[in-house]
């Protein structure tokens, strides 16, 4: 029911790709833009998230988002968007006994806040995140929608199967200390890189939302490491 919802969320919007995850991806203006349903206690929440690459729009950017009065229009309330240096969320919670909102509702809620970000981020470079090439296609990248070029996606699926090596190396008995490391907030278990209509998996583990962004929009340097699949094996043993 639920992902029918997400469905129908994402036609009313044009984001035609989906994830073996339930992800609903593509460009909305230009910009990267995903929909995602997360479990919240009973209960799954819209979250929608746009992607942007440009420099020192975040201030800006929360700035208009209080001011618009588009946003409260839409039915939007403030505390339900947020936004950082790359990145709006907006999160549609369902209503009670009656699920989410309509989807043109929350389509009218997701393009409210686009208008925002297209007025805050003039500058949105069409860009690969990782080393800023041009003719970067929309993938999934660490649960978030991006555009990365061929040769950065190759070298992250080459670091998500040296993952998979180590992974597959590694003692069953793990210390009870790696539990700990499963609260990092993060709903995909599991990344895609989407190239030439095949999906392959890129990451694993619950450490991928704790890397920090680009510093000075600088290549990033993301490494794998084997303990991000250890991460993976504790979080699968107690869910
Ligand atoms: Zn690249």
């Amino acid at each position: 029911m639920a992902s029918k919802a997400l469905g129908e969320i994402a036609t009313a919007l044009g984001l035609g790709r989906r994830t073996s995850t339930g992800i609903a991806y593509g460009e909305l203006d230009g910009f990267p833009a995903q929909l995602a349903l997360v479990q919240r206690g009973r209960y799954k929440y819209l979250v929608a998230q746009l992607r942007f690459n440009a420099e020192g729009r975040a201030e800006d950017l929360r700035q208009r988002l209080d001011e618009s009065p588009a946003l409260a229009a839409a039915g939007l309330k403030r505390k339900l968007v947020t936004s950082n240096a790359d990145s709006v969320t907006v999160t549609i919670p369902p209503r009670i006994f009656a699920g989410l909102p309509r989807p043109e509702v929350v389509a009218a809620r997701v393009r409210a806040v686009l208008d925002v970000v297209k007025g805050a981020v003039p500058d949105d470079r069409k860009v690969c995140r990782e080393c800023g090439a041009t003719g970067a296609e929309l993938a999934i990248v660490r649960g978030k929608v991006d555009r990365v070029c061929g040769g950065c996606a190759e070298r992250l699926e080459q670091e998500a199967r040296e993952v998979q090596s180590a992974y597959a190396a590694r003692p069953l008995n793990l210390p009870l200390g790696l539990h700990a490391t499963t609260t990092y907030g993060r709903t995909e278990a599991v990344s895609w890189v989407l190239r030439s209509n095949r999906q392959v998996p890129i990451q694993t583990g619950s450490r991928a939302s704790v890397y920090p962004a680009s510093p000075a929009g600088g290549p990033k340097t993301n490494k794998l490491r084997p303990e991000d699949a250890a991460v993976r094996i504790s979080s699968r043993a107690c869910p």
